[in-house]
C-alpha cells in the first residue's frame, strides 16, 4: 500500500487523537496517526482529567471555556458515551490573597463562567467535606468536573477511524526529512513515510525530535505524582473536586469509591527526567505527605485508606503554557505540545485551532498566537497571577 499521506499526526495522546479528527473533519486529505507506543501512553492515559475555567489568565481561562462545552456534549458530538461529570469546584485560598482571587474571578465572570465567593456556610451545603478555616476564603465553580479520559481517548479514535484516519500503534517517529524548509518524509522504525503536513503532538518527547526540527523547543518532560485513598464512609455524598492553594493540592473523587490527590506545589520542575525511564511508582515518603495535606482539607479522609499511587509525565514549559504553532523552521510542520499538566480540558478546542491553522493558514475560533514558540525568545512569556505553574 502506498505510504503517502496528506497529514501526519504524530502522538496518540488526547491531543494528537483530536487534532487527527478534526483535521479529518476539515477534509484534509488522507491521514495517519502514529503512535510509538498505544494510545493513552503518556500522561493522556494516567491525566487526573479535571475540567476547570478557573484561571488567572483570560485566554486559558476562555480555552477552559469553549473546551468545557464540547466535552460536555462529547456524546453529540464525538458520538460515545457521555465522558464529563459535573461536580463543581472548590477553591481554597488564604485571606491574604482575596484580592488576587477577586481579581481572577471577576475576569472568569466577564467571560461568562458561573464562578463567585462563597462563605464558609455556602461551601458546607455545596460541599460538606471540604473545611475552611477561619483564615481562608473560598470560590465556586459550578461547572467544573472531571472527564473519564480512557473514554474520551476511545471515543476520539473510534471517531478518528469513522471519518478515515489510518491509526498505527507501535509506530515511532525517529526523524523528520527535510528539503529545504519543508518536510517531505518521515523516518519511522517501519520504513518510510511521504507527508503533505506533520502535526507533532508528542508531548515530553517533543526533544527527541528536536534535531530534525532544527530549533529549540522548551520543553522539559518532568515526573509527577499522584495518591489513590478509599473514601471513607465518613464522607457521606462524593466530594466536589478542590484546588487547595492554602495546602498546595488538588484532588477530585474518582467515578468509583477513590480519591485521586496531586500536588500544585511545582515541585515537577525539579524532577526532570527520561520519559522513556522514570520510576512509574509513588515515591514511599511522599504519599503520606500528601495524605497529611488532604485531611487538613477534607477531615473525613483522616478513615481512609491508601491504595496506592504512580507517577506520571509533564511536559512543562517556562511559563507553564503550551506551544501551539507552525514550525519556524519548517513551514509545514505544527507543534501542540507543552501543556505542563493541565492540558486535558484544553483538547477539543485544541484539534480546532490546530485544524484551523493547518487548513485555513489562521486561527478562527480564538486567537491563541499568545503560544507561539517564539515568545520565549521576544520575552512574552504568558503571565499570570499565581506561583502554582499547573494552576497558571
Ligand atoms: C498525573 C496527571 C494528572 C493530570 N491532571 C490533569 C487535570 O486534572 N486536568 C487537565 O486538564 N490536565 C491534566 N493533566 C495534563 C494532561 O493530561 C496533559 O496535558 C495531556 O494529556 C497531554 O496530552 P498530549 O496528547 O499532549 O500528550 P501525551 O498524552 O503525553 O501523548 C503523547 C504521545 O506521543 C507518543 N509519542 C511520543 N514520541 C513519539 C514519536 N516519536 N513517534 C510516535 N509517537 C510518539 C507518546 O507515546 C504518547 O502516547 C494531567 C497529567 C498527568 C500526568
Amino acid at each position: 500500500m502506498a505510504r503517502n499521506y496528506d497529514a501526519v499526526v504524530v502522538g496518540g495522546g488526547i491531543m494528537g487523537l483530536s487534532i487527527a479528527w478534526s483535521l479529518a473533519r476539515r477534509a484534509a486529505g488522507r491521514i495517519a496517526l502514529l503512535e510509538k507506543a498505544y494510545l493513552g501512553a503518556g500522561g493522556s492515559g494516567k491525566s487526573g482529567a479535571i475540567i476547570r475555567q478557573h484561571y488567572s489568565n483570560r485566554l486559558t481561562a476562555q480555552l477552559a471555556r469553549d473546551s468545557l462545552r464540547i466535552f460536555q456534549e462529547f456524546d453529540q458530538v464525538v458520538q460515545g458515551p457521555p465522558v464529563f461529570t459535573r461536580t463543581g469546584l472548590a477553591i481554597v485560598v488564604h485571606q491574604n490573597d482575596l484580592p488576587a482571587l477577586q481579581a481572577n474571578l471577576q475576569m472568569q465572570q466577564e467571560l461568562g463562567i458561573d464562578v463567585h465567593l462563597v462563605s464558609a456556610r455556602e461551601l458546607a451545603e455545596l460541599d460538606p467535606n471540604t473545611r475552611l478555616a477561619e483564615d481562608e476564603v473560598a470560590a465556586w465553580e459550578s461547572e467544573a468536573g472531571y472527564v473519564d479520559a480512557i473514554q474520551a481517548l476511545t471515543s476520539y479514535a473510534q471517531a478518528c477511524q469513522r471519518e478515515g484516519v489510518e491509526i498505527q500503534e507501535g509506530v515511532e517517529v525517529r526523524q523528520l526529512l527535510r528539503q529545504g524548509n519543508r518536510a517531505v518524509g518521515l523516518e519511522t522504525n517501519e520504513g518510510r513515510l511521504n507527508c503533505g503536513i506533520v502535526a507533532l503532538a508528542v508531548g515530553p518527547w517533543i526533544n527527541r525530535l528536536a534535531d530534525s526540527l532544527r530549533v529549540d523547543i522548551p520543553v522539559q518532560a518532568s515526573r509527577t505524582q499522584v495518591a489513590l485513598f478509599r473514601r471513607p464512609v465518613e464522607m457521606g455524598r462524593r466530594t466536589a473536586t478542590c484546588v487547595d492553594f492554602v495546602g498546595q493540592i488538588y484532588y477530585r473523587a474518582t467515578a468509583g469509591e477513590l480519591l485521586h490527590v496531586g500536588s500544585i506545589a511545582g515541585e515537577e520542575v525539579r524532577d526532570r527526567v527520561d520519559p522513556d525511564d522514570y520510576s512509574e511508582v509513588a515515591d514511599r515518603d511522599w504519599v503520606p505527605a500528601i495524605r497529611q495535606r488532604l485531611q487538613q482539607r477534607c477531615p473525613a479522609m483522616h478513615r481512609c485508606y491508601g491504595r496506592g499511587g504512580y507517577a506520571a509525565l509533564y511536559d512543562i514549559t517556562p511559563d507553564w503554557h503550551p506551544i501551539l504553532d507552525r514550525c519556524p523552521q519548517m513551514e509545514n510542520v505544527y507543534l501542540a505540545v507543552g501543556f505542563s499538566g493541565h492540558g486535558f480540558k484544553f483538547a477539543p478546542m485544541i484539534g480546532q485551532l490546530l485544524a484551523e491553522l493547518i487548513v485555513d493558514g489562521q486561527y478562527r475560533s480564538l486567537d491563541v498566537t499568545a503560544f507561539r514558540l517564539n515568545r520565549f525568545a521576544e520575552g512574552q512569556l504568558i503571565k499570570t497571577r499565581y506561583t502554582y505553574g499547573v494552576i497558571a
